[in-house]
């Protein structure tokens, strides 16, 4: 069996990644989507085991020391870790998994893993970058000013990433991982072609 495609999505807070991927998984119910582990504190209507894995800092650095993670990194204060095994169990399944991560964390799969295809997320303007964030109303000011700094560094180091997706419009903003997602899986070293050769036959 084939191995699975491993997808990294990133881009900045408000860029409206998490919008996106929820739609991708709608439309493709067989994507394994990547449950990370965080010590931030869950915010209103997030569902331990469904949105985050949470868990406190000596879980997570005892974790860290278990080499539990496929990365990990501090973001805004907090850890965010994406645990290794159920990645790499979906993948050896054939399954193609989608990992939600910020710029520190891709650059770290990046090296573990550069088979990955690697996504980053913009938006239309920096302005309209921090009326998302505003409106989402979930943060405080001094984490909004934090998160606008990131971002422009984001935005500004974001050159190395195999694809970059204008969120200007969401629909069309799916549309164009979908091509990707679509385009990615028709490369030679991801098709199983050499079946035909052996008189099989060539599944999608
Ligand atoms: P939030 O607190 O808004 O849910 O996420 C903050 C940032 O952490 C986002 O950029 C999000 O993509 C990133 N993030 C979420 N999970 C992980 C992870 O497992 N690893 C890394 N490196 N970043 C993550």
């Amino acid at each position: 069996m084939h191995k699975g495609m491993l997808v990294v999505v990133s881009g900045p807070s408000g860029a409206g990644k998490g919008t996106i991927c929820q739609e991708i998984r709608k439309r493709n119910p067989n994507l394994f989507y990547s449950i990370s582990a965080t010590t931030r504190e869950k915010r209103v209507g997030e569902i331990d085991g469904v949105h985050y894995y949470f868990i406190d800092r000596q879980q997570f650095e005892k974790m860290i020391a278990n080499d539990e993670f496929l990365e990990w990194a501090d973001v805004y204060g907090n850890y965010y870790g994406t645990p290794k095994k159920p990645v790499f169990e979906a993948l050896a399944r054939g399954q193609d998994v989608i990992l939600e991560i910020d710029i520190k964390g891709a650059r770290q799969v990046k090296k573990t893993y550069p088979e990955g295809v690697f996504v980053f997320i913009l938006p239309p303007s920096i302005s309209i970058l921090e009326e998302r964030l505003r409106k989402r109303g979930t943060d405080k000011e001094e984490i909004i000013v934090k998160r606008m700094q990131m971002a422009w560094e984001e935005i500004a180091n974001c050159d190395w990433y195999d694809y970059l997706i204008l969120n200007d419009d969401l629909e069309t903003a799916v549309n164009d991982l979908e091509a990707v997602l679509t385009a990615e899986k028709l490369k030679p070293k991801r098709v199983n072609y050499r079946v035909l050769l052996e008189g099989g036959v060539l599944e999608r």
